[in-house]
Order: structure tokens, then C-alpha cells, then sequence
């Protein structure tokens, strides 16, 4: 892939509002991003997709949102507190921090060929205080994944639905990191969102549920968009896997920076639910009624990441064409991604009447459409803006349009244009969005 594009995609994102640099009048922090008018729509449709794939239309999984901060037994319980360490060493000259992992046994700085210190254990959890004062007594740890905060209500969702195995539970939200080597843009951060659904199984079944869960994933990107040529799975190796684990797929993109992970898909054994179980004092079984016996399922974890999700939609959607000579920018997300729907564009806008006509348009298809208005540059210029957001159908109001009462309607991907009658335009483009 084109290693340029990331940077193209980068000022796209600031360019148009899709991404900006956090607290950028104070001169940034560093790897922390603020998502922007058009961002957030891109991110809660990625987000609505999920929950719409694996909520929605199944009836073996429940969502939930638990909170950021937790009891801070359930992270030594989950083990984070023991185990959720890189390693990293620091460069005595120009006191760049490394991860031991990137640094694939070399003895020197690879910035500066300066000498690294030895390689110590760096705990990734983010720390904070709860109440006014700041002693150990009050320590609280910043979620690093949304994960825990669904086992510890294992029982609750068991009380409260009275589900039966296989059955998950499913959560979209923030997580922390303290990361040694954050970069790539939005790939990896400190404050990032994951979304994560933990599926309880029967151990006897778990492999056969732990393929179906990488298939169903892998699908879920085709589906909503992803170009299946940049998309591979990646089982880990033994050495590989996390202390929990049985086995784990790691689902990868082809980004700018190469292939990296998108989503892990795990058998979790049943790790959690036996150390919860240990931790809290309380009987975290599931009772099988039929063959009368209570036994912890393992669970089935398809873990990944909004951002990531995100920027892999968003590289893979950036398209150069050349169009007459000239360079068209065009993001090309699907329509459930596509953060606007529709542009309504008056042709001139010096003629009041287009002008009302436009507006007038506008209100009326936003009631049922994402639609906006746009009426601040030339004809050509609002094309080139909404093709570099992607917006799918833009709808020109001209000097006709008040003689014959038809509007222009052109498509993103083909630049194709159709009149269409005003009063047959929300029937048309509501039939073009949903079939
Ligand atoms: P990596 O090896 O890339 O750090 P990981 O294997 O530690 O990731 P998991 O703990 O499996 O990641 O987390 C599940 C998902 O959460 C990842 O697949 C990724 O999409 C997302 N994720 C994890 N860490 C970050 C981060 N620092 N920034 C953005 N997304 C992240």
C-alpha cells in the first residue's frame, strides 16, 4: 500500500474535520486526537454497525455499559496488576523510550546509537485517586480494557435475562493504556475505544464457537466495506499468547505502515470467571439444568478497536481519481458509514429564491435523512468538498428548479446525474440508501 497515504489521510482528516490534534492551540498533546463534525458521525455509525451486527440481530447477546473505574480487586483478579507490563528500555543519550518488542534484541538507540539502559517491566495501567485524598488506601486504575467490566456482572446479566449457554455480552467504550511507543495517528493511543462482546460457551464446544466467531468478524469488515484484499487472519503462536489464552486470531489490515491488528479473537478458557470467582468469594457457575451440573464456559472474546476500526474504513475508502486531468479526491464509504447522506448545494447564490428553495429542501429531508447544507463556495468547489467526506448524493437546486420544480441529484461514486421531481426526491433517495 501507499506509505504517502496515511499522511494524505491524516490531512484529510484535519483539512475537513474528521480528526483534529488534541488541544492543538497548546501546541498538541502528543497521540491524543479530538474527533471533529464529521468524525464523530463517521465513529457513532462504526459503532451503531456493531451493535446493529451483534446486538440487534441475534438474541443470544446483551449489551451493556459498565463504568471506567472499577473495583481495584477485579484488576488483580484479571491479573493486570501482575501481568499487564511491557518492556522497555530508555536511551541514555537522547532519553527516547523504547519497547523491548521493537527493539528485536539490538543493543543500541536505533534514533541515536546511543547506549539502552536494561529492559524493565513498564505496568501499562494508567493510576488515579479516588476522593480528596492521594494515598494507596485510595487508588483506582483507569480500565484498560473494557473486558473485566463485563465479567464482574456475569451474574447480574445471568439474574436479570436468565439466558442459557452459548450466550454473550457485548460493550462499545474508553479503555487506557499508558503506552511506551503510541504513534501511527489514531492505530495506537493512550485513550482509545474498543468494542468487545465476551461469549460464554460450553467447554466441551469452544474451538468449533472460536472459528465461528474469526469467520463472523472477518465477514463484518467485508461487509462494511473493507477491500478483502487487505484483510488477513493471523493465528498467534504459542509463544505468542496471553497468559489467559488457549488459542487467539488476530485480524489485520494492511495499513499505510503494514499489516496490524485490527481485532483478536480469543478463547479465554475459563480464566476470568474462575479468578472473579477466587477474588470476590462469590459462586460465578453456570448451572446447566439439563445435565444438572454447574461448570464456569470458557469465553469466546472477539476484542477490537473503534479508532483502529476507524482508520482502516478511512485509508481504505481514500481514493485519487483523475477526473478530466484533474485529481478528485473521493472517499468512497459505505452508505452505512458515510458520516452525510445527502448535500443540498444551491447553484447561485445570489438568487433568493434558490436560496429558499434550497433551505426548504434541506429541512424537509432532514427529518428523515442526514442531510446538509452547503451553500458557501462555487458548484464545482461544494462537489469537491462533499466528495472528500464522502457524502453519497448531492442534490443542486438551480434556476430550472424553480420553472419545472426537478433538482439534480449526482451520485458520489459514478459523478452520474439524474433530475429528479422535489416532490419525489426524499422517495428516491430513501430507496437508493436502504436497498
Ligand atoms: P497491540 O498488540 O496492537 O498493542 P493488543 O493485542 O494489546 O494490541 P488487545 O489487548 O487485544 O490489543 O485489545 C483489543 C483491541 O483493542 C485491539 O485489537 C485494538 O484494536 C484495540 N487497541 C488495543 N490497544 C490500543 C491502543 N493503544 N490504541 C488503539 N487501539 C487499541
Amino acid at each position: 500500500m501507499d506509505s504517502k497515504k496515511i499522511d494524505k489521510v491524516v490531512s484529510l482528516c484535519k483539512r475537513r474535520g474528521f480528526i483534529f490534534q488534541s488541544s492543538d492551540i497548546y501546541g498538541g498533546l502528543a497521540n491524543t486526537w479530538d474527533y471533529g463534525p464529521y468524525g464523530v458521525e463517521l465513529k457513532n455509525n462504526l459503532k451503531r454497525a456493531w451493535w446493529q451486527a451483534n446486538v440487534y440481530a441475534r438474541d443470544d447477546i446483551y449489551g451493556m455499559d459498565a463504568a471506567i473505574l472499577m473495583h481495584p480487586k477485579a484488576w488483580e483478579a484479571s491479573g493486570h496488576i501482575d501481568n499487564f507490563f511491557d518492556l522497555k528500555s530508555d536511551c541514555k543519550s537522547c532519553k527516547k523510550r523504547l519497547k523491548s518488542e521493537d527493539l528485536k534484541n539490538k543493543s543500541k538507540c536505533p534514533e541515536c546509537g546511543g547506549e539502552l539502559t536494561e529492559a524493565r517491566p513498564f505496568n501499562l495501567m494508567f493510576k488515579t485517586h479516588q476522593g480528596p485524598v492521594e494515598d494507596t488506601a485510595n487508588l483506582l486504575y483507569l480500565r484498560p480494557e473494557t473486558a473485566q467490566g463485563m465479567f464482574v456482572n456475569f451474574a447480574n446479566i445471568l439474574d436479570s435475562r436468565h439466558p442459557k449457554l452459548p450466550f454473550g455480552i457485548a460493550q462499545i467504550g474508553k479503555s487506557f493504556r499508558n503506552e511506551i511507543t503510541p504513534g501511527n495517528f489514531i492505530f495506537r493511543t493512550r485513550e482509545f475505544e474498543q468494542m468487545e462482546i465476551e461469549y460464554f460457551v460450553n467447554p466441551n464446544g469452544a474451538d468449533k464457537k472460536l472459528e465461528e466467531w474469526i469467520e463472523n468478524r472477518f465477514n463484518w469488515y467485508i461487509a462494511l466495506g473493507l477491500n478483502k484484499a487487505n484483510l488477513r487472519k493471523r493465528p498467534h503462536g504459542k509463544e505468542e499468547l496471553a497468559h489467559y489464552a488457549l488459542a487467539c486470531t488476530d485480524i489485520e489490515y494492511n495499513f499505510p505502515f503494514g499489516w496490524s491488528e485490527l481485532e483478536g479473537i480469543a478463547n479465554r478458557s475459563d480464566f476470568d470467571l474462575k479468578r472473579h470467582a477466587e477474588y470476590s468469594g462469590k459462586d460465578l457457575r453456570y448451572f446447566d439444568d439439563t445435565a444438572k451440573e454447574r461448570f464456569f464456559p470458557y469465553i469466546i472474546e472477539p476484542s477490537g478497536g473503534v479508532d483502529r476500526s476507524l482508520l482502516a474504513f478511512l485509508t481504505d475508502a481514500y481514493h485519487e481519481e483523475d477526473v478530466r486531468g484533474k485529481i478528485r479526491v473521493v472517499l468512497k464509504l459505505s452508505r452505512e458509514l458515510a458520516p452525510v447522506k445527502t448535500a443540498v448545494l444551491p447553484l447561485l447564490k445570489n438568487r433568493p429564491e434558490i436560496i429558499e428553495l434550497a433551505r426548504r429542501i434541506t429541512q424537509g429531508l432532514k427529518k428523515h435523512i442526514v442531510c446538509i447544507y452547503d451553500d458557501t463556495a462555487a458548484i464545482g468547489k461544494l462537489y469537491r468538498r462533499q466528495d472528500e467526506v464522502g457524502t453519497l448524493y448531492c442534490v443542486t437546486v438551480d434556476v430550472e428548479s424553480l420553472e419545472d420544480k426537478q433538482v439534480t441529484v449526482r451520485e458520489r461514486d459514478t459523478m452520474e446525474q439524474k433530475r429528479i421531481g422535489i416532490d419525489r426526491l426524499k422517495e428516491y433517495l430513501l430507496e437508493k440508501l436502504n436497498n
